[in-house]
């Protein structure tokens, strides 16, 4: 049977590690080619060519979401090496948790710009391209954090919606050229961002979920897997949900 991606080329950001490494892996079972990148290029090209098989490439690449510079060059270099770009993937974040009575102006800029700027630049550069192609899939990585709002999160709370709205003014723009973007919104996931919570944080929250577990980071990459192939050809600007059933 065909893989649902064979002969596709996708690009992860963030992907050196966690739900990026994971997606970028999934992808890659599935038939794509895939570039990796993050801002640790040691790392990216170790988990590429753990990924890689000897009869499907997978690339590192340094880039830093928040570069226009880089960002654009990512594409650039992906269009060059592998002729043409299927599926985006917005991953890369980080987190800057504190009380609002203690979270500085950097760290709500860190979170804002990582999140919202990366995720931008990532859909400008990647859609410029497809719109070209007239077809392509990009799926940007929310968070339930941007739909519940989690104390302590202010700034990747605001961040995580703002790429919702951000998903659908985009999808909007390019869906006439065969472009189509989407966001998933992971719950709590078994990565090393939530390995830096406390311990009775994380089981607090894995007990208000009702599936009564974290998910795996593979759990978001199958949903990443549907939006990026034609199993979702008619669906754009949506938001696709996996946690485990927490906040219906
Ligand atoms: P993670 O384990 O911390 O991995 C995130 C990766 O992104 C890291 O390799 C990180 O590099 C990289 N990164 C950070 N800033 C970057 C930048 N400016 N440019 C390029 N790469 C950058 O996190 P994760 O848990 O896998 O999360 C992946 C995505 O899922 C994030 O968008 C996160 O907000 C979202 N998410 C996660 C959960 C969860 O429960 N884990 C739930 C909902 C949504 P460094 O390690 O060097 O910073």
């Amino acid at each position: 049977m065909e893989k649902l991606l064979q002969g596709k080329v996708a690009v992860v950001t963030g992907a050196a590690q966690g739900i990026g490494l994971e997606i970028a892996r999934t992808l890659h079972q599935h038939g794509a080619q895939v570039v990796l990148a993050d801002l640790d290029g040691d790392a990216t090209a170790r988990a590429a060519g753990d990924i890689a098989t000897p009869d499907l490439d997978c690339v590192g690449a340094v880039c830093d979401v928040t570069a226009e510079d880089q960002v654009q060059t990512l594409v650039a270099n992906t269009c060059r090496d592998f002729g043409r770009l299927d599926v985006f993937v917005n991953n890369a974040g980080i987190t800057r948790d504190a009380s609002l009575k203690k979270m500085q102006v950097a760290d709500f800029d860190a979170v804002i710009t990582v999140h919202l700027r990366g995720t931008w630049l990532g859909i400008r550069e990647a859609s410029a391209v497809m719109r070209e192609q007239k077809s392509g899939s990009i799926v940007n990585i929310s968070s339930l954090s941007g739909k519940s709002g989690n104390p302590g999160q202010t700034n990747y709370s605001a961040a995580k919606a703002g790429i919702v709205g951000l998903t659908k003014a985009a999808a909007k723009e390019v869906a006439h050229h065969n472009v189509r973007i989407n966001a998933v919104q992971p719950g709590l996931i078994r990565t090393p961002m939530t390995a830096a919570m406390p311990p009775d944080v994380f089981a607090q929250r894995e007990a208000d979920v009702p599936m009564k577990r974290a998910g795996e980071p593979g759990e978001v990459a199958g949903a990443v897997v549907f939006l990026g192939s034609e199993l979702s050809s008619y669906i754009t600007g949506t938001v696709i949900e996996v946690g485990g059933g927490r906040y219906m």
